[in-house]
């Protein structure tokens, strides 16, 4: 028999992920310079890699002929004394995108199941399916996290429920206090995890402090990413805080390495770059604001976003889509967004914020893709 059909079904059923298109791919299928191709594609920091991170790099290559520190004692050290955990409450990974996989691997299995929303992080599905579980994809409301709906849907098989706040690729959020309350309802044998891979861009008065919440749920865990904020998503770093006991399943399910040297040391640099952090952000509040007032002036509805991109709605003609066709044009004229078919949203589009220039390509590119002025 054909090797490939012993593949276990529910692995030959998973839809690959689908990233945002590198710029060399673009400029080798149409012929552009890729230095005048604008990628918005992934949520990636515009300002690129923090000063000290590199410099923490540049002192790290003379070492790595030797493997990288598998316990990640500094950058651990780090970020117990920044946010007030526990080494041993925190598990490090090659983007948080790993932690996901981690909790997936420990947790579930043929049999349990997992609850996620609609229109939820693409590796909720992939991670869950992976392992044989089943998804429970729970309606949206208003394109964000249907919490109470959400309680409903655990079933006694279920081992795992995800949120992402903010989620991608929408943008929505819920306050801290709503969050903190669904926590609360969820059976202690059912683990949450909280995805802030966006929580850096949050204004002030959305912020709240999930990691204060483990003190009173131990099934609680947290997952944050360097991919963002901290300009590292090339280097793949990420972590997450739960209680010791958790993390010590999830270091049992962990590659022993799992996390290279220069990621290591770049996070933990960055980690004190606050002038970068701050930096980022404020550029992104600003961007937010000039996009989402151009797209108001021009009559295009987006959903109001409290991360580091935009959805906006391209209006069907004649119930047909024409998103994919925008996308296109956009893509011809060198602009790479992100097409969310996939994420069952057919007629939206999803932009990151660049730096001001950026931006203005953008919006003038949609114009033109959109025949609007
Ligand atoms: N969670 C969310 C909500 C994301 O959007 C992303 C990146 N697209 C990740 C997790 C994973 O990011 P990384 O693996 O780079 O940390």
């Amino acid at each position: 028999m054909d090797l490939c059909e012993q593949c276990p079904s529910y692995i030959r059923a998973i839809a690959p992920y689908q990233p945002g298109k590198p710029i060399s791919e673009l400029a080798r299928e149409m012929g552009l310079d890729e230095k005048k191709i604008v990628k918005l594609a992934s949520n990636e920091n515009p300002l690129g890699v923090s000063p000290k991170a590199k410099k923490a790099m540049e002192r790290e290559l003379a070492d790595l002929s030797r493997y990288p520190d598998g316990n990640a004692f500094e950058l651990k050290a780090a970020l117990a004394r920044r946010y007030g955990v526990s080494p041993e409450q925190l598990v490090v990974g090659n983007g948080s995108n790993d932690l996901l996989e981690l909790v997936a691997s420990a947790f579930l299995a043929p049999g349990r199941a997992a609850v996620y929303s609609q229109h939820a992080f693409a590796v909720y599905p992939l991670a869950t399916i992976a392992r044989g579980a089943t998804g429970i994809v729970v309606p949206a409301k208003t394109f964000g996290h249907d919490l109470p709906a959400m309680r409903k849907a655990i079933t006694p098989e279920t081992r795992v429920v995800f949120v992402a706040n903010p989620n991608n690729p929408t943008g929505t959020f819920v306050p801290g206090r709503e969050l903190e309350a669904f926590v609360a309802s969820v059976p202690q044998d059912v683990a949450v995890v909280i995805d802030e891979a966006y929580t850096e861009y949050l204004p002030p008065e959305k912020r709240y402090d999930s990691f204060s919440w483990l003190a009173r749920y131990p099934h609680l865990i947290v997952t944050r990413t360097f991919s963002k904020v901290y300009g590292l998503a090339g280097l793949r770093v990420g972590f997450g805080v739960m209680s010791p006991k958790i993390a010590d399943l999830l270091n049992r399910v962990r590659q022993p390495f799992n996390v290279n040297s220069l990621a290591l040391a770049a996070a933990t640099a960055a980690l004190g770059d606050d002038d970068f952090v701050k930096k980022s952000a404020a550029m992104n509040r600003d961007g937010l604001e000039r996009i989402g007032a151009e797209l108001k002036r021009l009559g295009i509805a987006f959903i109001p976003s409290s991360a580091n991109f935009l959805t906006f709605r391209i209006a069907p003609v004649d119930h047909k889509p024409q998103a994919a066709a925008v996308y296109d044009k956009l893509l011809r004229l060198g602009v790479i967004v992100r097409p969310l078919a996939g994420y069952e949203m057919p007629d939206h589009l999803r932009v990151t914020i660049g730096t001001p220039q950026e931006n203005e390509r953008f919006l003038d590119a949609l114009k033109k893709a959109m025949s609007l002025k």
